[in-house]
């Protein structure tokens, strides 16, 4: 095994795969920008490295700095993390060819699934079911982009080949508005993800967010652990993520996960990674995949008992998969609520020092932080700054104990969402389940004056 990697992120997740690297023996060099000198998981790194002021441009997205750190202090592999470098093909590339292990999938793998089109592309090749839209990108001739859109029928959305955090869409709901929108969303997209290119697919109404987690080996295993539901969005942020997705069969997921697994196999897939679906109507459409670690990865950790950053490092390092798909068992239910430092109704960001901090406990409840009392919540990042996990028998048990782990929560010092979350775990709707990707903002538009 690795006897030692570098962490190159922040915040929770770079908590979290510290934590990995202890139980597996193996030293953790964490890096910290000038902002992040307190963490949590600096103060308890056998080895830390400053690479830069707080910007991330000079810290945390700083190649030559983070790769110089590993060099000096003799790191053999680099865990990105999520956000920041961990889907940027051209770092893995610069990671592998300056000696390190990149724990992650390869640099193909990454640019592939970086482009909307090309992932698309190598999507359907596999039997993966996909939104119906364009083959590939639009083409310039207005005419053409008509006869498409009156293929795919009205709605549409226009979405940028190298869009991604929920930038680069626009939805059109006449002809008479599409030439504009696309000419708009091109430029969009070129300015912002250097790449004018953008592709049509139907706009569908009221999908819900279902995704299915992947682990794949260097010897071409690959299994599907199961699928999580991530409807609660504001502004195409995930608020609340659970496992498994309530009132779906579990033979659909069956199927959707073998198609999954097919394509990993397919284009030589290793690490971790997450195929996103919109689900309407019981059909599964692709969207993209992420391939990385998630945020919400948790959840499945509690249903399958898995550890899915241990095994990211396990195969990256070349083992094969400890487990075969028919040894994969789901058990109960799991929810996971993001903790974040803003306010609650009006999710104006709220940095500063955190004066009390006290968190839940009992069966079944995970709490992934960085923060203590006394932690200062730099204003250059992410708002979040945790997440809360429960797990129970049933999708009742785990909301019971979501509402009694919230109800234990005290955090002073700064704002958080904890009100809105304490709301939606009682909301009749969400405890029915089921609830689409528009539902938590109605709800905000009806519930917050
Ligand atoms: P990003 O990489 O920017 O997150 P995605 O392709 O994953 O972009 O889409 C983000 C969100 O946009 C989806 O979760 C969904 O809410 C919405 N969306 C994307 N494509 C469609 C579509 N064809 N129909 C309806 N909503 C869509």
């Amino acid at each position: 095994m690795f006897k030692k990697i570098l962490v190159a992120n922040r915040g929770e997740i770079a908590l979290r795969i510290q934590r990995a690297c202890r139980e597996l023996g193996i030293k953790a060099v964490m890096v910290y920008s000038e902002a992040d000198r307190d963490a949590k998981y600096v103060k308890l790194a056998e080895e830390a490295v400053c690479i830069g002021p707080a910007a991330s441009a000079q810290s945390y997205l700083n190649m030559p700095g983070i790769i110089s750190a590993a060099e000096v202090t003799d790191a053999e592999a680099i865990h990105p993390g999520y956000g920041f470098l961990s889907e940027n093909a051209d770092f893995a590339e610069r990671v592998e060819k300056s000696g390190f292990q990149f724990i992650g999938p390869t640099p193909e793998s990454i640019r592939i699934m970086g482009d909307k089109v090309s992932a698309k592309q190598a999507m359907l090749k596999a039997g993966v079911p996909c939104v119906p839209g364009s083959e590939g990108a639009l083409p310039d001739d207005p005419v053409q982009i008509k006869r498409i859109a009156k293929t795919v029928g009205y709605p549409v959305i226009i979405k940028a080949s190298g869009g991604g955090g929920g930038r680069g869409m626009r939805v059109v709901h006449t002809e008479a508005a599409l030439i504009n929108a696309v000419a708009t969303t091109k430029s969009e997209a070129s300015a912002a993800f250097g790449n004018p290119a953008v592709y049509m697919e139907k706009f569908l109404q009221n999908p819900r967010h279902i995704e299915i987690q992947i682990l794949a080996d260097k010897f071409k295993n690959a299994v599907y652990l199961g699928d999580r539901d991530c409807s609660m969005q504001r502004r195409h942020q995930k608020v609340i993520e659970e496992a498994p997705a309530p009132g779906i069969p579990r033979k659909s997921i069956e199927r959707v996960g073998e198609r999954c697994v097919a394509a990993c196999k397919k284009i030589a897939y290793r690490g971790a990674g997450t195929f996103e679906f919109l689900y309407e109507d019981g059909e599964f459409y692709f969207i993209e995949m992420n391939t990385r670690v998630q945020v919400e990865h948790p959840v499945t950790e509690m249903t399958t008992g898995i550890d899915i950053v241990k095994t990211q490092i396990m195969v990256a390092y070349g083992e094969k998969l400890p487990f075969t798909q028919r040894q994969i068992e789901t058990r109960g239910h799991a929810i996971e609520c993001r903790l974040n430092a803003e306010d609650s109704y009006k999710f104006i960001p709220s940095p500063g020092r955190i004066t009390l901090w006290h968190m839940p406990g009992g069966p079944g409840v995970r709490v992934d932080s960085h923060a203590y009392t006394n932690y200062f919540v730099p204003p250059h990042y992410d708002s979040m700054i945790g997440k809360l996990i429960v797990h129970g028998d049933t999708r009742e048990q785990a909301l019971a104990r979501m509402r009694s782990a919230l109800g234990e929560i005290v955090i002073e010092g700064i704002n958080t969402n904890i009100a809105l979350h304490r709301e939606l775990m009682v909301d009749a709707k969400f405890m029915e389940g089921g609830t689409n990707i528009h539902y938590l903002e109605t709800w905000l538009a009806d519930h917050v004056r």
